[in-house]
């Protein structure tokens, strides 16, 4: 699949469910309206969509949500996923997760095939941590992390960098992520959807926390070897890779090889912008896939440039409405 820019999509991102167990304060209001449950794809329906992309092409698939591990049985869309790794057609199966249940789940997703894990932990600090998540318990996923390390999984740490909020931790966990062999990845706070908060108090450019971070640490800069928005450097003294994913301060477009899907079947062409394609009328039309990867490829054929999104104090709405949390991050 290559797209009217010359990119080669091969990275699927599947939001299998928009609900979630926490309430990040950049993420999701404290109350909010998900999908009801009766417009959900199936995990058959979303196992079939996957194998369409897969077989048009798409070597990496994520799962993401809202928070995966809270969709029931989602482990058994991960083990029946894996036949795709073990036949070769794709390269890499993983998912982004808060860790809450990766205590139980850990063992089940090495043995279907996974890797590696994003984690997001934006406060080495229980009460900070439960401030930012609202519902959140550090110690449970503290646990998760120690049975994804037993399960030998690799994992990457997700922080989002919150002005007064986190900002004074970032040297400690370059330090934590290199002792545990996590790598450690800062994201900036992208504008979408409404929360129940002011966005240009909590943006923090990481311009600004990698200048901090250069005062204690030697970051040497690596070659990009992900093929995703991340830049990432080599920290000298602790040997752990930092990367830095900043939407809002450098365009990450030109290489993008990635599209998103829905729980709903919605394609997203870019998490930046409204445009999108319904899937799931052409997957329920007929159980031939034919309907279907026509459906796919008019969409890649329309994936935009980029984004337009802008934080500042003109611009109080998100850029985009959806929560992150429906495109999955
Ligand atoms: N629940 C899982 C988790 O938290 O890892 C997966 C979904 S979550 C939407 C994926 C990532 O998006 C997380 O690392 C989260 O911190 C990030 N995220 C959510 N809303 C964001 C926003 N408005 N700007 C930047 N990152 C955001
Ligand atoms: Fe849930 Fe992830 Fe959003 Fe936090 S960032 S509210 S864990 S979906």
């Amino acid at each position: 699949m290559i797209d009217p820019f010359g990119r080669t999509i091969s990275y699927l991102r599947v939001s299998v469910t928009d609900r979630c167990d926490l309430r990040c304060v950049y993420c999701m209001s404290e109350d909010m309206t998900f999908v009801p449950k009766a417009q959900l794809l199936t995990l058959e329906e979303l196992d079939r969509l996957c194998s369409a992309f897969v077989g048009l092409g798409v070597k990496k698939l994520r799962l993401t949500g809202g928070e995966p591990l809270v969709r029931k049985n989602v482990l058994s869309l991960v083990e029946s996923l894996g036949r795709h790794l073990k036949t070769g057609a794709l390269s890499e199966l993983t998912l982004t997760t808060n860790g809450t249940q990766l205590d139980t789940a850990a063992e089940r997703l090495a043995a279907a095939g996974v890797k590696r894990i994003n984690v997001s932990l934006d406060s080495l600090d229980p009460s900070r941590f439960k401030a930012v998540t609202r519902w959140g318990d550090h110690a449970k996923v503290m646990d998760g992390l120690r049975a994804a390390k037993a399960a030998g999984l690799k994992v990457k740490i997700n922080v989002v960098a919150l002005r007064d909020v986190n900002e004074d931790e970032f040297d400690e966990m370059v330090a934590w992520c290199g002792r545990e062999g996590f790598d450690l990845v800062f994201i900036e706070t992208m504008p979408m959807g409404d929360i129940d908060g002011d966005r240009t108090s909590q943006y923090l450019p990481l311009s600004i926390v990698r200048a901090r971070l250069g005062q204690r640490w030697t970051l040497e800069s690596i070659p990009d070897n992900t093929g995703g928005p991340a830049r990432y450097m080599r920290c000298v003294e602790t040997g752990g890779r930092v990367g830095f994913i900043t939407p809002m301060t450098h365009n990450f477009c030109e290489s993008c090889n990635r599209v998103r899907l829905t729980c709903t079947g919605t394609l997203y062409m870019c998490l930046g912008q409204e445009d999108a394609a319904d899937l799931r009328g052409p997957l329920r039309a007929s159980e031939s896939d034919e309907k279907l990867i026509a459906a796919i490829r008019e969409a890649i054929a329309r994936k935009p440039k980029g984004h337009d999104f802008i934080i500042d104090r003109r611009h109080s709405r998100p850029a985009v409405g959806r929560h992150m949390s429906v495109t999955g991050g």
